[in-house]
């Protein structure tokens, strides 16, 4: 499944220059381009440029975590020294990618996505950076996770998984985004992460429903949903950062 349509293409803006940049949430190329030109780009990783230029030929490009919350993200995972790791919605691999090169040589990610195709995109530039060895790649949706076989796989059944991940990325279904929270909680240990990507939605959770394209309504209302519920959730503390398209940190305090 692949979360995008060619409506909502149409409606992203770029330049031609650089067909990948788009004005996010900040609804200014000037300042989208400064934060980035200034602060992200000279400190990406050289794999990590390698892969989004990579992708920005994909007409899936829009879909990749942007590099300015793939810094705020790899810096969360060093400040919590993360070493298990779970990642749901991969593509090309690019918050995949920035997760291996953020953690330690001996430290693991599952990433689950249906689509291999695109994971391949970025397969070697994740071996050529010496950092295949963490990824324990799943084909498949995340939801049930009871459909998951694989014995390397973490079942949510599986009792001695419970509490013992450091770090969750939601980047797939926006429909499920509850669900994952939900089942997520039991595998992050107390004092873990769970961060979820595109939780503003364009800019769309505060504009009225009928000026919302009807492409992006269901997300829209399940991103609401979302929002409203962690905002009470009393077994997180939260912060909702405008980086990217709204990235949602959960820290788990129960
Ligand atoms: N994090 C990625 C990156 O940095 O490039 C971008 C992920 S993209 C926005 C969403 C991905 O979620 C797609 O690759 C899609 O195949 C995957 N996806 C859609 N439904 C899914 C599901 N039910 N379970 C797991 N992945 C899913
Ligand atoms: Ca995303």
């Amino acid at each position: 499944m692949i979360c995008f349509s060619s409506i909502y293409l149409k409606s992203m803006e770029f330049t031609t220059a650089e067909p990948f940049l788009h004005k996010g949430l900040l609804q200014s190329f000037e300042l989208t381009k400064y934060i980035l030109k200034t602060n992200v780009y000279p400190r990406e990783p050289s794999p990590l440029k390698e892969l989004r230029e990579v992708t920005a030929k994909h007409p899936g490009n829009f879909m990749s975590t942007t590099p300015d919350s793939g810094q705020l993200m790899g810096m969360l995972l060093k400040l919590i020294n993360a070493k298990k790791t779970i990642e749901i919605g991969v593509y090309t691999g690019y918050s995949l990618l920035l997760t291996a090169l953020s953690i330690p040589h001996d430290a693991m990610i599952i990433a689950i996505d249906p689509n291999k195709e695109t994971y391949e995109i970025g397969l070697p530039i994740i071996q050529k950076a010496g950092v295949e060895h963490k990824i324990n790649f799943i084909e498949s949706q995340a939801l049930p996770f009871n459909q998951l076989n694989s014995s390397s796989f973490v079942s949510f059944q599986q009792k001695d998984n419970e509490g013992s991940f450091d770090f969750a990325f939601v980047d797939a279904d926006k429909e499920n985004y509850l669900n994952y929270h939900e089942r997520l909680l039991k595998l992050v240990k107390v004092g873990g992460l769970i961060v979820f990507d595109n939780t503003l939605w364009g800019g769309t959770v505060a504009q009225p429903e009928e000026a919302v394209s009807e492409d992006r309504k269901e997300s829209r209302r399940s991103i609401i949903e979302f929002n409203n519920s962690v905002s009470i959730d009393q077994r997180i503390e939260i912060a909702l950062t405008p980086s990217g398209d709204g990235l949602t940190i959960c820290r788990r305090i129960r």
